[in-house]
């Protein structure tokens, strides 16, 4: 059995706990890989941004981290990098690509910060059209590179339910869908996120059961991933990712990592 998770956050960027306490906490879990994805520096957020200042530390640390657990745990050097970030990803061993706002009338717009600013915001840049607020989402999605992608529809972190706007509306199902599939040519596997159960925002992880099911049909592979921010989230509701997987129509090959 392997246990993994690539999508951890840590003080080096917002999340509670150091580098080393999420090792200890793996190992303790059993986990036999634990990559690192601290989110990279946006002008539009520095609150949630591994600051500049800060990159070489980071890379020393996990590199520490890397030798000095080696027997125990393996351990990667990734980085989780917005769409619109201009950091220079080369020297890392993985990156997470994700879209965290949107730029509309030269403004970026950030879609997970709360409910609140998300009906505000989409009042705001669109109308109150949440399909055009879709449309231009995944468009941007659409536009990622990167080996994972990250929670690929989390403009429904507050939407659970579709409580705000309709998931199943053909506009936003064929917006999803061309962006899936731009995405799979590219070979980038796809990330099943646990992050927002976890942090109490959702009950479900992302994608959404038909977004999941239009991957499997691409052909692509998903790794389920918990996103978290502190040691207790390393493997929130892994069983349940990967049950839902399976009910979305992936094989035990079609997984990568997780815990089986
Ligand atoms: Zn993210
Ligand atoms: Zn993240």
């Amino acid at each position: 059995m392997i246990k993994t998770n690539f999508h951890t956050h840590t003080t080096f960027c917002d999340g509670k706990n150091t580098a080393e306490e999420m090792v200890i906490a793996a190992i303790d879990k059993g986990f036999t890989h634990l990559g690192f994805s601290a989110h990279s520096y946006t002008e539009y957020d520095e609150s949630c941004g591994l600051p500049l200042s800060k990159m070489e530390d980071y890379k020393k640390e996990i590199y520490r981290l890397k030798e000095k657990y080696k027997d125990k745990i393996k351990i990667y050097y990734g980085i989780e990098f917005d769409y619109y970030s201009k950091i220079d990803t080369s020297e890392f061993e993985y990156v997470i690509a994700s879209v965290h706002g949107i730029e509309k009338n030269g403004k970026i717009y950030i879609v997970d910060e709360s409910r609140e600013s998300l009906i505000k915001n989409v009042n705001e840049a669109w109308g109150g059209d949440y399909m055009a607020f879709a449309e231009d989402y995944f468009e941007t999605v659409s536009k990622q590179k990167g080996d994972i992608i990250g929670h690929i529809d989390l403009l429904t972190k507050f939407n659970e339910n579709d409580i705000i706007f309709s998931t199943k509306d053909s506009r936003y199902l064929n917006a999803a869908k061309k962006a899936v599939n731009k995405l799979a040519q590219s070979g980038a596997i796809f990330e099943i996120n646990t992050g927002a159960i976890q942090r109490g925002y959702r009950t479900t992880p992302y994608p959404s059961e038909d977004i999941l099911k239009m991957i499997k049909k691409s052909g692509s592979k998903i790794i389920i991933n918990s996103d978290c921010h502190n040691t207790q989230g390393i493997d929130c509701d892994f069983e349940k990712a990967y049950e839902y997987a399976l009910k979305c129509g992936f094989e035990k090959s079609d997984i990568i990592g997780g815990n089986f």
